[in-house]
């Protein structure tokens, strides 16, 4: 990979986090720290008091959360960490957040406290003992004047979004809370921005206090056009695929914040015929290097990319950068799409941004002086017009095909001796080469998923369910989250021959199937067929689903491994209906395998 920018990223190993915590940030996937985090959880570690000025989106949660679990006194009895947020959803939130960097400490409890929600069930919350509690100041004024809070042993008091709760006329609540507590405690305030009001109660309270505020680089270059999506209507994945449907693209840089979200979005998107791949910091130098010169070569079309992974990347193909999840901060914002645009051509950026993360856009636009223009997503209309040139264009590329000559005498002759009439036929190897699926979407439902599939309720929600540990089951792992499903192999017919990776089947086999890529075990790919290690319980309309699917230009043909052994397939049985392998159209990543969709425009 060419690196041009390539200072070494500090890890959380550098940081002298506790080792407990330090298990739970890898199997959340967090690959580095964030800027913020990088810059604060030192100061927080040594008991200083710090001031950071850095807004929801950055990673600021982990930065104080992850050195105060750190030094957590474990037999120390109360209340050791008060955190103050201006909204019961944020002290919600970073209660949860709290919870989810202690998986590993023993006995921790984190409860939230906020206005709204019945005394009762908070009061027991309390009584039972929390070591850290959030919440927004009225509540906890109020509890700890009802001397049902006890503060006496806190030992490190947070202030959340200070300039927020000052805009919500919290801060006299917020300095008699300070009042209240002891002397001794460690301050951290965080806030987007420093008015005067929350500048008065730093100097006020605060002591020897380490300042944070992270550097904004603001050279975009003019030649990229910047769009955002709000996110919502459609999950993420079905508004992604929309896009690179209906964008005239090249290469692509998908961002995403963890290694497994690297992983997952790639096999989702291969599974829905995309050349994707996956770059993270977990993927060996060389074959990170590998990655990125199939993306130069057009051999794939997609990275889906951590920060850290992408840095420096300098391919002249790239037409379009995709910040499927928001960035920290503005300067890796500014990174990011500079991926695009190089060499004096010109790019596009594209930003999925959540109601809660519409401070984090402003920010951008405040930092780069650019206006972020607001994008629709292509409604069905506008998809199907696309599908139809597709394959039409996907029809007329086939018409040089080698093999043409020999197609039409054979289905002359087919359709001679049945009384066929040609366009029936034609129809028909269409509908093969679109295995079953329709080719267009229903105009009735908008919006609309792409792709139908069984039901899986995760993965309606929106995004790729979270895998906690970074592992591929293409690495060949059982099934460690379904101990309790038996697993069964199962024969596919595509192989080695077939150009067939195990990502490829990850993908397929969990999206068509709607099967969680977890339970999916070990994969062995063979030179004419591979098998596949599934959860022996697959209702039959799953088998029946995944039959139908294709990978790598075939169906997968799919069917339990022991009925296959008894009348094993003959090898080397030739691909019954293949894409054009040379039909992709200069700049386009449509996809190239599923379930035979046309990949040309
Ligand atoms: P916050 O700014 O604390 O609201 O965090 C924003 C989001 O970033 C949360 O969903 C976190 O789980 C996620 N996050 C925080 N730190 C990291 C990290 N180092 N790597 C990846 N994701 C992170």
């Amino acid at each position: 990979m060419t690196s041009s920018d390539s200072e070494t990223p500090v890890l959380f190993s550098d940081l002298g986090l506790a080792e407990p915590v330090l298990r739970a940030v890898s199997e959340l996937g967090y690959e580095t720290p964030s800027p913020i985090q990088a810059r604060i959880i030192p100061h927080v570690l040594a008991g200083q008091d710090v001031l950071g000025q850095a807004q929801t989106g950055t990673g600021k949660t982990a930065a104080f959360a992850l050195p105060l679990l750190s030094q957590l006194a474990p037999e120390a009895s109360g209340v050791q960490t008060l955190v103050l947020t201006p909204t019961r959803e944020l002290a919600l939130q970073v209660a949860a957040a709290f919870q989810r960097y202690a998986a590993h400490v023993q006995g921790f409890r984190a409860l939230a406290v906020y206005g709204g929600q019945g005394y009762g069930e908070q009061l027991r919350g309390l009584r039972q003992g929390a070591q850290v509690v959030v919440g927004t100041p009225g509540r906890i004024m109020d509890h700890m004047r009802r001397g049902s809070l006890d503060l006496a042993n806190l030992r490190c008091l947070v202030l959340d979004e200070a300039d927020e709760m000052l805009r919500m006329g919290f801060i006299d609540d917020v300095e008699w809370i300070l009042e209240q507590t002891p002397e001794s405690r460690q301050i951290a305030l965080f806030s987007a921005t420093m008015p005067t009001a929350v500048k008065r109660i730093a100097q006020r309270h605060l002591k020897n206090a380490a300042e944070v505020s992270i550097a904004v680089r603001t050279t975009t270059a003019p030649t990229i056009r910047q769009r955002y999506w709000r996110v919502g209507g459609l999950p993420k994945l079905e508004a992604l695929t929309r896009i690179l449907e209906t964008e005239d693209s090249d290469g692509i840089i998908i961002f995403v914040r963890t290694k497994v979200e690297t992983e997952q979005l790639a096999d989702a998107l291969a599974a829905r015929g995309y050349a994707a791949a996956a770059l993270n910091g977990d993927i060996p130098q060389n074959l990170r290097e590998q990655t990125v010169a199939k993306l130069k070569t057009g051999r794939i079309d997609i990275l889906v990319a951590t920060d850290v992974a992408a840095r420096g990347l300098d391919v002249e193909r790239i037409s379009h950068v995709v910040n499927y999840d928001i960035p920290y901060d503005t300067e890796a914002y500014v990174h990011r799409i500079g991926r695009t645009g190089r060499a004096g051509r010109s790019g596009e950026a594209i930003l999925f941004v959540a109601p809660r993360e519409t401070r984090m856009l402003q920010a951008i636009e405040r930092a780069t002086g650019q206006r972020i223009e607001s994008m629709e997503l292509p409604g069905v209309a506008r998809i199907n017009e696309r599908r139809v040139t597709r394959f039409k264009a996907a029809i007329n590329q086939a018409l040089t095909h080698s093999q043409q000559q020999f197609y039409r005498q054979l289905l002359g002759e087919f359709c001679a001796e049945d009384g066929l009439d040609p366009l029936d036929a034609a129809a028909a190897l269409a509908a093969l080469l679109n295995g079953g699926t329709p080719l267009l979407l229903d105009p009735a439902k908008e919006p609309l998923p792409t792709r139908s599939r069984a039901p899986n309720p995760k993965r309606e929600r929106g995004d790729i369910p979270p895998g906690a540990r970074g592992e591929g089951p293409s690495k060949g792992r059982p099934s460690a989250r379904h101990p309790s499903a038996e697993l069964e192999t199962f024969r596919v017919d595509v192989g080695r021959a077939h150009g067939v990776q195990p990502a490829n089947l990850v993908g397929a086999i969990a999206n068509e199937g709607g099967i969680d890529s977890r339970s999916i075990g070990r994969i062995k790919i063979h030179d004419t067929y591979s098998t596949v290690d599934l959860p022996g319980n697959l209702p039959p309309a799953v088998v029946a689903t995944l039959k139908k699917a294709w990978v790598a230009g075939r169906p997968l043909a799919i069917s339990r491994f022991n009925e296959t052994a008894a009348a094993p397939k003959r090898p080397g049985k030739p691909a019954r209906i293949t894409l054009p392998k040379d039909g992709k159209p200069k700049r386009s990543a449509k996809p190239r395998v599923s379930k035979g969709r046309p990949k040309s425009k």
